[in-house]
């Protein structure tokens, strides 16, 4: 065995791993499902607070039907198990989150996006349109 190149391919398999295209569709969905972690954990470090972005269910979404999708093909009942119906939650979240991002009121003096339900621009302090406070004077 040549080093370094016999520990990335030996007999005939790369990282010892017989390929094929499944293995192809499973590696990916692990891929996908570990990468949503990083996603999570550097959108939280940027806003120094604990926040799940919709990368994250998206990813979770994906890797998710990858993983579901080759363990049926390997016929695993512990992994079909696993994956399901953990895509339920997943695109639950992802209505919840579009329908709050549609709820939110966008500044006419500043365009700052606000929550649902704000009477004055979280930016700038403008009364937001359609807000009680708007709409008493
Ligand atoms: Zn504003």
């Amino acid at each position: 065995m040549d080093w370094p190149t016999g520990l990335l391919v030996h007999d005939g398999k790369v990282l010892g791993i017989d390929w094929s295209v499944w293995k192809v569709v499973g590696w990916l969905g692990n891929l996908v499902f570990f990468s949503r972690f990083f996603v999570q954990w550097y959108a939280t470090e940027k806003l120094r607070r604990v926040v799940v972005p919709t990368a994250f269910w998206w990813l979770s979404l994906i890797g998710s039907v990858l993983l579901l999708i080759y363990s049926l093909r390997q016929r695993d009942s512990v992994f079909i198990f696993a994956y399901a119906f953990t895509w339920i939650p997943y695109i639950r979240n992802l209505i919840i989150h579009h329908r709050h991002a549609d709820a939110h009121l966008e500044c006419e003096t500043c365009g700052h996006s606000c929550p649902p339900h704000s009477n004055f621009c979280a930016s700038c302090g403008a009364p937001l349109a359609g807000s009680a406070a708007k709409t008493a004077r």
